[in-house]
């Protein structure tokens, strides 16, 4: 019944006045800058049909329709504004993702595919590969371009966060390393450079600003060489392989390295002040949904673990990977929907506040399965289970403000927990519905935990990990705002600068005599403005005694 009223809607005939105000309200749609999701309710008003409000699903049959007779150009954006989705800068910065070329890894994880045009552990048909091929892997290309694309549409690119992925990072050769992150700079920069060095300092002032820089590498690929190289590169954001915490189901998939040498990259590298986001891996050969509970209640029971942020990615049975072997044989068997459901949703009622859990799921395009689960809306699955048994996951995903319109009042939590390199303090702003507005990670480290990095600048010094402040993006300098400020949401009341302040107030009642950022290079006019200097590959600002 619900069906034919809705063709009956659709095959309804428009006038050409319709026609017309449809095709106006598209083309206006399509070039607002920023964009956020209200406006096109208010679009639907000041573009009203002959009879009423046009629904979406005509004005989604409006845009398919302009495009098809050449009258608009098609952009999967703007698509995904018409059908009302959630745009890509809604947690404050536009996401970059750059690929590194083909290049072997020095693992042998049976599940990981392979496939001689990507780097190791991709599929070509991948959205972010598919990207990176086309540009022949070039990482100005791939930026400009991506960049370009968000422009057109209407997106604010001035805070941008630059993701680079592909096997694990570390095993690059130095000179590609350094050589392929200097073009990444160049490119948000719009200005050839001769050195890594003389780009970042251009980018501290750019139009378009670095505010964080992820790379993905391997535990036993860590140490404190490694770290300070990735500091000095700028990174701010280390996504770990753990996949398991069991050495003896690393060693059955052949991983290559221990659980010790996971714990021992996590604590150099938090100790160093950067964000830790582990990749954790349910279903592989030897585990059991048991185990794997089991597994998962490790990463936050061991201080040497608890990471900042995780992906869950349960093993995706690929046939470009030596694990169908086993699967032939009889040997593997992949969860069905049912055991994938119920543990995700156990590992997300376990999820600790400090924690966001970006992804549950990792989307395999079709093709490329043996077997095992091929939903791709397992997350809203599982979010639905957990809520007709009246719960939630708590995480930071889940709770940050987005685009739902909080604007506080804010109130203040301080949730503490030890780490193997110190005590972790998350600050957060919360509004009385439980919406997180914006958070901060302080460390204070332990004896020793320091001088293991070999980093000097951060002797005797507290670490700032993270400051996140959520909101649509909002341009630097709008409104008179400093850059945690923007007009009308979580940005806007300075939540940033409050934050600092009390981590300030923290590490100077802890004894601290300093406090030390890992700032990412565009944020370094922010973190002057707070007080804080350059120093080595830090910033840092002397705390007054009290
Ligand atoms: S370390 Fe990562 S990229 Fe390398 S083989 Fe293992 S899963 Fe694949
Ligand atoms: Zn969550």
């Amino acid at each position: 019944m619900r069906t034919e009223r809705w063709y009956a809607r659709r095959a309804e005939p428009l006038s050409a006045a319709d026609e017309d105000q449809l095709f106006r309200l598209i083309q206006e749609a399509a070039g607002l800058a920023p964009f956020e999701p209200a406006q096109l309710s208010r679009l639907l008003r000041r573009y009203p049909r002959a009879s009423g409000q046009f629904a979406k699903d005509q004005i989604v049959a409006a845009y398919r329709r302009f495009c098809a007779e050449g009258r608009l150009d098609f952009d999967r954006e703007i698509l995904r504004r018409l059908q009302m989705k959630p745009v890509r800068t809604v947690s404050g910065v536009a996401t970059v993702t750059v690929l590194t070329k083909p290049f072997p890894c020095p693992g042998e994880c049976i599940f990981c595919p392979t496939d001689a045009r990507m780097p190791k552990s991709y599929l070509a048909d991948e959205p972010g590969a598919i990207r990176a091929e086309y540009h022949h892997f070039d990482p100005y290309e791939t930026t400009a371009s991506r960049l370009r694309a968000l422009e057109n549409i209407g997106h604010a690119t001035d805070k941008v966060e630059l993701l680079i992925l592909g096997g694990t990072w570390s095993y690059y050769p130095r000179d590609y390393q350094e050589w392929f992150i200097q073009r990444c700079f160049d490119a948000l920069n719009g200005v050839d450079s001769r050195a890594l060095e003389e780009a970042q300092r251009r980018n501290e002032t750019a139009a378009r600003r670095n505010v964080g820089l992820a790379i993905e590498t391997r535990p036993d690929y860590v140490d404190a060489d490694e770290v300070r190289r990735l500091r000095r590169y700028g990174v701010t954001k280390v996504q770990l392989g753990a996949q398991s915490l069991d050495d003896r189901i690393l060693d059955l998939n052949r991983r290559g390295h221990t659980v010790a040498q996971t714990r021992q990259a996590v604590r150099l590298l938090r100790a160093a002040g950067f964000k830790l986001h582990l990749h954790w891996m349910p279903n592989l050969l030897g585990a059991t949904p048991a185990s794997d509970q089991a597994d998962y209640e490790r990463l936050w029971s061991d201080p040497g673990l608890r990471p900042d942020e995780l992906k869950i990615y349960p093993c995706a049975l690929v046939r470009e990977a030596a694990l169908a072997d086993w699967y032939e044989q009889g040997a593997y068997r992949p969860y069905s929907d049912d055991e994938l459901i119920e543990l995700l949703a156990a590992c997300k009622l376990r999820t600790p506040r400090y924690v966001r859990l970006n992804r549950i799921i990792r989307d395999i395009p079709a093709g490329h399965m043996v077997a095992g689960s091929t939903a791709s809306n397992l997350r809203e699955v599982v979010q639905r289970r957990l809520a007709a048994q009246g719960q939630a996951c708590q995480c930071i995903r889940c709770r940050e403000v987005r685009d739902r319109g909080a604007a506080g009042p804010w109130r203040l939590a301080s949730n503490t927990y030890a780490t193997s390199a110190g005590d972790e303090h998350f600050l957060s702003f919360n509004t009385a519905g439980d919406r997180l507005g914006g958070f901060l990670r302080l460390l204070l480290p332990a004896a020793g935990a320091t001088a293991e990095t070999g980093l000097d600048e951060l002797r005797g010094a507290a670490v700032v990990r993270e400051v996140h402040v959520y909101g649509p993006v909002v341009r630097l300098g709008e409104a008179g705002q400093a850059a945690d400020a923007g007009p009308g949401r979580a940005q806007h009341v300075g939540l940033g600068g409050r934050l600092l302040a009390e981590a300030e107030a923290i590490a100077r009642r802890a004894g601290y005599g300093r406090l030390a950022v890992i700032a990412a290079v565009g944020t370094r006019e922010y973190y002057r403005r707070h007080g804080f200097a350059v120093d080595g590959l830090y910033m840092l600002k002397p705390l007054a005694s009290s």
